[in-house]
């Protein structure tokens, strides 16, 4: 008789704000895997890490010898939870050592990149999946069930957007994040008004907003404004921001309309519709996201949050900065 599964081991790459905060006590909730491995360049947070997951020596990493994880038994999935314009270089590095990737929002900073993450894993054949947490929450969950059964009616109108009061470090440079708001934030509207729609914008029209920080934003947009356009006349009006926060999801439909705000926190979000509320206990988003990841590895699935779904908002973000620059609608 078989005995009991053994639980996924992850390596999370960058340990920052969000590994901190989020995915490694996510980690100590998760059934299918846990916190095996961590990559990083900094001693202090290797040791502080170290005592408080009981992470054994040879599962440390910095950047330099990360590679070497390929000798690796306890580690199966290497998470890339580092600024932007890193994700494409660590993942490809993991995908060559023959390890199953989870790379966090936005995928890459270009859609060349995703193509190379994508052709990478497949040739390892190991799976890729991105850090999209909503499609676990069963609030956005509930939105999407609303919106493809129609049960109020025929989706019209989105009314999208995610802004933050304040950003820092390299949010701020476009050489590590690719971008501002839009690329960090924005992209939670982009792939909300998919998941609403289960269809591609066929085209963007993007303006930016006035910069009340030239210095500050010197290299990327304090804030921007969009509206795409999809079959079927739908269209959906977003915006997002460094300056101001906005977290909120509104759907209009033919018999009535229904939201969600906050609609992208981690918790704490409320929905209602045009008769009722939308009630649903609390569950851990990051932890539902990297066990249904372990589940797909051990059951041989595919993801339902793969590189492709990563891949096509980088080309509608791409598409949105074009507009931007070139004040035209952009057809995708
Ligand atoms: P952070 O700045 O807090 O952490 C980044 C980590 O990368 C740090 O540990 C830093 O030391 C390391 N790093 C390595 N090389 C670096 C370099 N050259 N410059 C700067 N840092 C370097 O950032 P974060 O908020 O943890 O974000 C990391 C990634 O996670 C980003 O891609 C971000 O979009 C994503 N993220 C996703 C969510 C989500 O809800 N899915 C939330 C927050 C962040």
């Amino acid at each position: 008789m078989a005995g009991p599964r053994r639980k996924l081991g992850v390596a999370l790459v960058g340990l920052g704000m969000y590994s901190t905060g989020q995915l490694g006590p996510a980690l100590k909730e998760t059934k299918h895997c846990y916190l095996a491995g961590i990559v990083s360049g900094d001693q202090g947070k290797r040791e502080k890490w170290k005592m408080e997951y009981g992470i054994p020596e040879k599962n440390i990493y910095d950047y330099k010898d990360f590679d070497s994880i390929k000798d690796n038994g306890d580690i199966d999935i290497v998470y890339v939870v580092l600024p932007n314009s890193m994700h494409a270089e660590y993942v490809i590095r993991a995908a060559n050592a023959n390890k199953h990737v989870i790379c966090e929002k936005p995928m890459a900073i270009t859609t060349s990149e995703c193509n190379q993450m994508i052709n990478a894993c497949s040739k390892a054949h190991v799976l890729l999946s991105i850090g999209y947490r909503l499609h676990f929450d069963p609030y956005n969950l509930e939105v999407m069930r609303l919106a493809k059964e129609k049960v109020y009616g025929p989706v019209t109108k989105i009314t999208a957007a995610h802004g933050l009061s304040k950003a820092d470090g390299w949010r701020l440079d476009k050489k590590l994040a690719g971008g501002g708001p839009l690329m960090d934030v924005g992209i939670y509207c982009v792939n909300a008004g998919r998941y609403i729609t289960g269809m591609e914008p066929l085209n963007v029209h993007a303006f930016e907003g006035a910069k009340r920080n030239k210095e500050k934003f010197k290299t990327i947009e304090e804030s921007l404004t969009w509206r795409m356009e999809y079959a079927s006349g739908i269209v959906a009006e977003c915006s997002c921001s460094y300056s101001e926060y906005q977290n909120h999801l509104h759907v209009d439909a033919g018999k009535g309309w229904f939201e969600i705000a906050p609609a992208f926190s981690y918790g704490g979000i409320k929905g209602k519709t045009s008769d009722s509320k939308l009630e649903f206990p609390h569950i851990n988003q990051q932890a539902a996201q990297m066990d249904d990841f372990a589940l797909a590895i051990i059951e041989n699935k595919r993801t339902r949050v793969p590189g492709e779904m990563g891949r096509q908002d980088v080309k509608i973000l791409q598409a949105i900065y074009t507009s931007m620059q070139t004040g035209q609608k952009v057809r995708l």
